[in-house]
């Protein structure tokens, strides 16, 4: 093992050690668009019999854990799942807002498997494994057939098709959608459909359970911990495999546009047990939220990118020109995604449009309180279109955007700045959504597979449901195959009981630390030394501050902290501590992965690596990896596994958009 520390004495402590190459074995030597074909023939299969006496856990009721859940239900498996929401229906991907991905080309405008699987590697700046896009993409067209079958309510055009538009990084149209609220149809789809199961008896659903713990046995992953959130009791749950659709963790940055309650505990305990966690850093910025409005909002509120379809970002082209939007004439506004961009013009990827943003602020054109705000101007086709047409298309985020900001977008344009939004790393997977957990499958947003270093919009949903309905389905069922039901396993099994009494601990250690400080006020400050040094831009000095201040706030929440309340009971705060308590170990690694890749890539931005022009700057010779990380006890430096990447049918080129 050789690690990357330069000199003994002086040096600071290394940082990681190396570990040996990983690489996928699951995706099937056939030509790229034959794969998923050969894999799905060659996997194993569970008679229908027998697919009775099988049982799975499925951690997460979003759009991935339900329609894994509805998928398994139907085939016969016994299902159980659960989430932290008082209903299932309340998962996070009830809060997508703008579309969902599908080469189905309707519009006859060029688009096909091929070109979303291309914009997608090309989209995620060539950080991605191209046999899972290229599934991703052949997939994406089956999704939209089920969801109508199901009766989501997609719009649709005048002629009865299915109605499409653009988002960020193309130069089609195949985003469907349902208003700005497309998560939200496609989540009762897919709950409705576990329903169903639930009444036929094939899943059952722990809604207020959350996971605190894996249980591995033999090597296995074979349960879970649970915490029934209502009483406090710590529960354990067993079966023969266990998925994770847990979703993302952007909220170790405080704000963002996530739910509160997202976090990153079920996939960091895993972690922990032995699953690698790849491209941790890779976090995305999106760049049309509503600005930061005071040092005590708690949350910040998305509009959706689809907006950027007929919105023009601009402005003024003077610093400090503080007039009124409708007082600066068009000559004296600049649309500089326009100007720097024509061929994407508005519709760059997130990550472009978020520098681009941050880089007009930087030089003191921003708009509205502190500067830090651009105009999202859709007063152009409010004109050509008339209201009533804009309204149909985007009235809900109208009316979103007036109740947060009390100004009306009818009236003058809205203000938007970058925010944290959506996290492409996660625990690594192979082709078939296998952790290195054997019989621990992730998917949905909690994995690291499709996105690279930067999602493309309206991909998120599509790569959630393909994971759920189409891959999990068959890739589950060979793991099941290949390992027979073993002899019952209960919680007196040594490691189910070691597992259930380190939860309990930890509990009892969180609230025993007595100390003055609320869990919000040393999350806040995490998300804030993330946001300022591990967030849109980053530099190695930066990221060594950020190390050392994540490390000193760490002791410190574990000796300041204080919770009230018992842990057998509803108890919010204890909650939000494990929480915060994983998200300091996660920021350490994010941290760590971030400085280790001395390259610019999709949303990860060294200052030390750009173009001329300032756009992001790859290094292909040392970094077309994706980088795996181990956990290797508590205070050892976590071992780096890289997964080499090899691209056949696409061509690794610096990105244009201009
Ligand atoms: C405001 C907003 C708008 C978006 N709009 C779009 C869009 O238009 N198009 C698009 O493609 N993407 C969009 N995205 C991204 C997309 O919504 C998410 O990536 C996706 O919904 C994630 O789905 P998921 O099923 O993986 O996880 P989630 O929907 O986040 O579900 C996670 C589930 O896991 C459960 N869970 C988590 N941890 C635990 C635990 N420890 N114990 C028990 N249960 C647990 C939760 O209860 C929940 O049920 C948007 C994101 C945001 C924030």
């Amino acid at each position: 093992m050789t690690t990357h520390a330069s000199a003994p004495s002086s040096a600071p402590p290394r940082l990681f050690a190396e570990g040996s190459p990983i690489v996928d074995s699951k995706a099937p030597e056939a030509p790229l668009a034959e794969k998923w074909d050969t894999r799905r023939f060659e996997a194993g299969l569970v008679s229908p019999a027998n697919r009775r006496r099988r049982s799975v856990i499925i951690v997460g009721t979003g759009l991935a854990g339900a329609s894994a859940a509805a998928t398994l239900g139907e085939a016969g498996y016994r299902v159980t799942s659960f989430c932290y929401q008082d209903s299932a229906r309340r998962a996070h991907s009830i809060a997508a807002q703008g579309g969902i991905n599908a080469a189905k080309d309707y519009r006859n405008d060029g688009d096909s498997i091929h070109r979303l699987f291309y914009d997608t590697i090309k989209g995620g700046d060539y950080r991605s494994r191209e046999s899972n896009v290229y599934r991703l993409a052949q997939v994406s067209a089956a999704i939209i057939d089920q969801a109508v079958a199901q009766g989501v309510p997609f719009a649709r055009e005048y002629g009865g098709l299915l109605d499409t538009r653009s988002f960020g990084g193309v130069q089609v149209s195949r985003t469907f959608y349902a208003r700005g609220q497309t998560g939200q149809q496609l989540l009762l789809g897919a709950y409705q459909a576990q329903q169903r199961q639930v009444a036929a008896g094939t899943v059952t659903i722990h809604a207020r359970h959350e996971m605190l713990d894996l249980v591995v046995v033999n090597g296995r992953a074979r349960g879970v911990i649970v915490r029934d959130l209502v009483t406090g009791e710590i529960e354990t749950q067993l079966a023969d495999a266990v998925v994770l659709a847990t979703g993302g963790y952007s909220n170790v940055f405080y704000l963002s546009t996530n739910a509160m309650g997202s976090n990153v505990t079920a996939t960091w305990r895993a972690h922990r047990k032995g699953a690698l966690f790849a491209n941790p850093c890779f976090t995305q910025i999106h760049p049309t939220c509503i600005p930061v409005s005071g040092d005590y909002q708690s949350k910040l509120t998305l509009m959706s990118e689809s907006l950027r379809n007929d919105g023009r970002i601009w402005v003024p082209k003077d610093a400090g020109d503080e007039r009124e939007p409708g007082a600066i004439p068009e000559e004296e506004r600049d649309y500089y995604l326009e100007r720097q961009y024509p061929a994407f013009g508005n519709l760059v990827p997130r990550d472009v449009a978020s520098r681009a943003a941050k880089e007009v602020c930087d030089a003191g054109r921003g708009v509205g309180p502190g500067g830090r705000g651009v105009y999202l101007d859709l007063g152009d086709v409010i004109e050509r279109l008339g209201r009533a047409a804009v309204a149909e298309k985007y009235g809900n985020l109208f009316d979103m955007y007036q109740r947060i900001t009390g100004e009306d977008p009818w009236q003058r344009p809205m203000r938007i700045y970058p925010a944290v939004h959506y996290t492409m790393g996660g625990l690594w997977v192979d082709y078939d959504l296998e952790s290195t957990v054997p019989g621990l499958f992730v998917i949905g947003e909690a994995n690291f597979s499709d996105h690279g270093a930067n999602r493309l919009g309206a991909s998120a949903l599509m790569q959630g449901l393909a994971d759920g309905y189409f891959v999990l389905p068959i890739t589950l069922a060979h793991y099941l195959s290949e390992h027979p039901a073993e002899a019952d396993l209960d919680g007196s099994h040594p490691d189910v009981a070691a597992a259930a009494e380190a939860a309990q601990l930890r509990l009892d250690t969180l609230l025993e630390v007595g100390g003055q400080r609320s869990v919000d006020s040393f999350h806040r400050q995490l998300g804030g030394i993330m946001w300022e040094k591990c967030g849109m831009e980053r530099s190695a000095a930066g990221l060594q501050e950020a190390l050392g201040e994540v490390r000193a706030l760490r002791e410190e929440f574990w000796s300041d902290l204080r919770i009230t309340g018992r842990a057998e009971e509803l108890n919010q705060a204890l909650e939000r501590a494990g929480r915060v308590a994983d998200f300091f170990e996660l920021a350490e690694l994010m941290c760590i992965d971030a400085l280790h890749r001395e390259e610019s890539c999709g949303g990860h931005f060294r200052v030390e690596s750009q173009t001329e022009d300032g756009e992001a700057l790859r290094d292909d010779e040392r970094f077309a990896y994706v980088a795996a990380w181990e956990y290797a006890g508590a205070g050892r430096p976590p071992v780096l596994h890289r997964e080499e990447l090899r691209y056949e049918a696409v061509e690794m080129k610096q990105r244009s958009y201009t």
